[in-house]
């Protein structure tokens, strides 16, 4: 049993993580920035260390101030959170070799799925449905015209490396491929200073639904259904809900089954997410992330479950604490990410917290760092709080959102809320019926 673990990330998901380990009885250390110093998750844990200058390279993202922060605390597991350090099989590695367990699947596991192009044809060979496109990278525009011409246009060009949503172009026909091509290449080349990139079928009006995967590390594995993150702007999710409004029990017992299979196979352990674009009923692999996300507390809504707390014991070689036939659906969860970012623009917002008040009541579950007097740094990611909510369907997870939202109070900077307040007016929204697309051609229909 651990008996204390360090938590390598900060804000509501160092806070979300730090919960799980006062409820199992395990001691927490938080590393933070100079910024952080007053952050809440310092003052929540039960210790603290420092570990290096504002700028998260040099702090957040340091593996050996990491290392050292665990060696002084004598912390003997890593929590990493999403993003910084937590999709990295360098430090995985290093963890290992210093004896230090991460909380998380192996070196291994991340590299491949790190890898797009490998991660794809691994699905495939794991039997997951792929988009159709190219094998591999694509050298150059002739081969390129060639698979397009297969696959028949649109379609996508993106970096093997890519992230974030950068470094894809779309190309129509064969005489926006030219273009399309390089300009993907070098925008590839200097996001990520690698100018691979590979070519898929451009779907025209998918969903992206993801699937929940948890695995033991021993060739056990299941599913925990589907999330609905289709309402994106610029790649990046902002809504998220589960069940998908769209997916059939039947649906999602099969290609639940699917991806729980396939993990079993590889002896994946802990919590990972096989994304999918979903068109006209066929799932179509993007890729996989090998780490919790944020959107994981509409999952836990609706199943009675903590992925933390699960995460935490079959990092300690236990075995799950539930099995499929377990996995009950309940209920219709809903998570809209509050960003200190200010509309029309979504220009980064950050400053100082006059009044902060967070949302209770029955079904409603607010994750956030912020109290009265905060001042959010400028040099770190603009999510400063989920706000999730649970109702027995749909219809009263929306309601119970509405009245959620109309209770939050988040004063001295501009957020995303009256966004949110905005697209629970809209007829779409409350049907469901939106892809990746929508929330775009929204945002340009009411901002210009
Ligand atoms: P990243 O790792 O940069 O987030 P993904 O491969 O996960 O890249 O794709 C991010 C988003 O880009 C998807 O959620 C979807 O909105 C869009 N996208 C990716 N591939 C396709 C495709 N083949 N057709 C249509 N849209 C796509």
């Amino acid at each position: 049993m651990f008996e204390k673990i360090l938590i390598a990330n900060r804000g509501e998901i160092a806070l979300r993580v730090i919960r799980a380990c006062r409820e199992m009885g395990i001691r927490s250390v938080a590393v933070h920035s100079t910024a952080d110093a007053d952050a809440m998750h310092v003052r929540m844990a039960d210790e603290s260390v420092c570990i290096g200058p504002n700028s998260s390279a040099q702090s957040y993202l340091s593996v050996p101030a990491i290392i050292s922060a665990c060696e002084i605390t004598g912390a003997q597991a890593i929590h990493p959170g999403y993003g910084f350090l937590s999709e990295n099989a360098n430090f995985v590695q290093a963890l290992e070799d210093h004896g230090i367990t991460f909380i998380g699947p192996t070196a291994e596991h991340i590299r491949i799925m790190g890898d797009k192009i490998t991660a794809k044809e691994t699905a495939r060979n794991l039997g997951i449905p792929v988009v159709p496109g190219s094998d591999g990278g694509v050298p150059d525009t002739a081969a390129a015209k060639k698979i397009a011409k297969e696959i028949g246009y649109p379609v996508i060009i993106k970096a093997t490396a890519g992230g974030g949503g950068r470094g894809m172009k779309v190309a129509q026909d064969e005489d926006g491929l030219e273009i399309a091509f390089r300009t993907a290449r070098s925008e590839a080349k200097a996001a990520f200073g690698n100018d691979e990139v590979y070519i898929e079928k451009y779907l025209q009006r998918p969903r992206h639904i993801e699937i929940q995967v948890f695995g033991d590390g021993k060739g056990n594995a299941v599913h925990l259904g589907e999330r609905d993150c289709s309402l994106q702007r610029r790649h990046q999710k902002v809504f998220e809900e589960a069940p998908g409004p769209v997916i059939t029990a039947e649906q999602r017992a099969e290609i639940g089954g699917i991806c729980a299979n396939a993990v079993a196979k590889i002896n994946y352990i802990g919590a990972g997410t096989i994304e999918f674009l979903f068109e006209d009923g066929e799932f179509y692999f993007i890729e996989m992330n090998t780490r919790l996300q944020v959107e994981h507390p509409v999952t836990e809504a609706i199943f009675g479950v903590d992925l933390v707390r699960e995460q935490i014991r079959v990092a300690e070689g236990l075995p799950m604490s539930f099995t499929q036939d377990d996995l009950v659906v309940n209920g219709h969860a809903i998570e809209v990410r509050i960003n200190a970012e200010k509309l029309p623009n979504f220009a980064p917002c950050p400053g100082r917290i006059t009044q902060y008040h967070a949302p209770g009541g029955l079904g409603v579950r607010m994750d956030s760092a912020l109290y009265d007097g905060y001042s959010i740094p400028p040099y770190y990611d603009s999510l400063i709080g989920k706000l999730i909510v649970h109702g027995r369907d749909r219809p009263e997870a929306l309601a119970r959102l509405r009245r959620a939202l109309g209770e939050l109070i988040v004063d001295g900077i501009d957020t995303t809320i009256p966004l949110f307040h905005a697209l629970l007016q809209e007829p779409d929204i409350a049907s469901g019926a939106y892809s990746i697309h929508w929330l775009e051609k929204w945002l340009a229909k009411e901002f210009g």
